[in-house]
């Protein structure tokens, strides 16, 4: 059984008390075992975090942001296997396993221009002889704490802004596909960064909790589900730590009568069913405006459905793979009886799929409800699965306080061909991140991603200028450099009038 390490200075350093299993989930096998750490193991890679880390921030920032573009490099020269390797412990299908590398490739891209964002302010003769300017300093050491849905891109959307202000940084993966995050801090390492900047400790609630409690970390960024998200926002802070912590979703898209049905049915689903459904800013709703929309919509979803490939994740033609896990397949399963137990129409029952040569993976059959409606708890949890639910709204009003009323508000898409609906649409809404005609808002790079409500806790949204800031403190200076001359003192707040 191939046994995956912790990646920290010095190695693991003995055998692992508890082992967690890494499962292939296209055949349902056990493919790998992760040592799932403890206290005793974050001290060491603390220690070794905070030594580094004055000389790394000390290092002029493009000198750090040429190590990102090289790490940048080696990203894009190992894609495919990068991706491989993401696959067989995710899930999803290979090219989707290649939009999750890419899209935190981008966020690598963004902090190669590191240099400029760390420029500061600065005010001359903001008194008599006096400047004053301000820098952003880095926090010290960072961790991370991340999902299994994304074990590329939000380990990156982490790490690269907090080691390009000069922090160092120690990421706790998730447990069920933790194998990409080591192979990324080797990238790293091979890339020129200097031992200890990015460590990789591997773990569960355990090593979680040590990393809330420890003094020696000043900051930690969490994405996961919003129970735990609310959990670690609470704890990390108690403990004196900045804490970001992104959890869970419901996302809407709506459906406005005049809407390109084609291109909405096409938008929603991939959206809904893409990844099988496991990514947060998936679309599991449809709100139709209107009956007419609702029964035109249903049919060419149905249609669509119809057509959809299910496959193992290295089948090229397949749309998307198995779930993580067992337990989450049944998760979803339960939810999907939930739902019909709550009176809602199951159109399209995925449950019971099975596929040739792959009876024990972990496949779960495109689903697809009707006449949903807000009070039923399948419709205000989150199922995470490839399940779309109809929720039928008699107007528009009625398809804004949808998302809006949610605890959720991560993301919300509109389909319509009328900008003014689409204007109200934007302002009013409550939620985090918005699309037009666009089914997966995930903002580009340079802009910052984060929902609102139960979808994010904390101040600072990840990456762009957002993670800068969430990375950084402000130190402000204000200087003076007399003539000679002894001034007089002043026992009054000093002001520069
Ligand atoms: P999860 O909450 O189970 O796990 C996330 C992390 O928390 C993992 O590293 C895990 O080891 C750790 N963890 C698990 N149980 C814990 C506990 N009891 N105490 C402390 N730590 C614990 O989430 P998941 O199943 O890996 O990922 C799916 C969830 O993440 C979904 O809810 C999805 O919506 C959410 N998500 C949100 C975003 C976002 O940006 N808002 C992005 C991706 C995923």
């Amino acid at each position: 059984m191939r046994l995956i390490d912790h990646f920290v200075v010095g190695g693991p350093g003995g055998p692992a008390a508890r082992l967690g299993d890494v499962f292939n989930p296209s055949t349902g096998a056990v493919q790998a075992q992760v040592p799932l750490g403890d206290a005793a193991l974050l001290d060491r890679a603390v220690a070794t975090a905070q030594a580094v880390q004055p000389k790394w921030a000390a290092m002029n920032p493009q000198r750090r942001a040429r190590v990102l573009f090289k790490f940048k490099e080696l990203i894009e020269q190992n894609m495919q296997s990068l991706a491989e390797l993401l696959a067989s412990e995710h899930g999803k299908v290979v090219d989707d396993a290649k939009g999750d590398v890419q899209r935190g490739l981008e966020v690598v891209e963004f902090c190669c221009g590191i240099p400029h964002m760390l420029k500061g302010e600065y005010t001359q003769g903001a008194g008599p002889g006096i400047d004053v300017y301000s820098l952003r300093a880095p926090l010290g050491v960072g961790a991370g704490i991340t999902p299994f849905n994304f074990p590329a891109m939000i380990p990156m959307w982490m790490f690269a802004p907090a080691v390009a202000v000069g922090n160092t940084f120690i990421l706790k993966p998730s447990e069920r596909d933790p194998s990409v995050p080591n192979r990324l801090a080797e990238l790293f390492l091979e890339a020129g960064a200097p031992e200890g900047v990015l460590q990789v400790v591997h773990g569960d609630k355990v090593m979680v909790d040590a990393i809330l409690d420890h003094p020696g970390i000043a900051a930690v960024s969490f994405v996961g589900s919003s129970d735990i998200a609310h959990y670690v926002y609470s704890r990390g802070v108690a403990a004196g730590k900045r804490v970001q912590a992104m959890g869970g979703a419901k996302n809407h898209a709506i459906v406005m009568p005049d809407a390109d049905m084609d291109q909405a049915v096409n938008d929603i689903m991939g959206a809904a069913y893409g990844s099988a459904g496991e990514r947060c800013m998936a679309l599991p709703v449809a709100v139709p405006v209107g009956d007419e929309t609702a029964d035109i919509l249903r049919e060419k979803l149905i249609a669509a459905i119809d057509k959809l490939k299910v496959g193992v994740s290295n089948d090229p033609e397949a749309q998307y793979g198995p779930v993580v896990t067992a337990v989450h397949k049944q998760k979803i399963e339960n939810w999907i009886q939930t739902g019909v137990d709550e009176g809602a129409e199951l159109v399209v029952d995925g449950r019971g799929f099975s596929l040739q040569g792959y009876e024990q993976g972990f496949f779960v059959g495109p689903s697809l409800f009707d006449h949903v409606t807000p009070e039923m708890s399948a419709y205000k949890e989150e199922i995470f699965g490839p399940v779309l639910q109809i929720v039928r709204a008699k107007t528009f009003e009625e398809a804004v306080e949808l998302p809006t009323k949610h605890q959720y508000g991560n993301g919300v898409a509109i389909f319509t061909r009328n900008g003014h609906a689409a204007r109200e649409f934007v302002s009013r809404v409550q939620v985090g991140m918005v699309g037009v005609n666009v089914p997966i808002p995930v903002p580009v790079s340079y802009h910052s991603f984060g929902g609102w409500k139960r979808s994010a806790f904390g101040d600072h949204n990840q990456y762009g200028m957002e993670g800068v800031r969430f990375w950084t403190k402000v130190k402000t200076v204000t200087q003076r450099w007399p003539d000679g001359g002894a001034g007089d003192s002043a026992f009054i707040i000093p002001t520069m009038g």
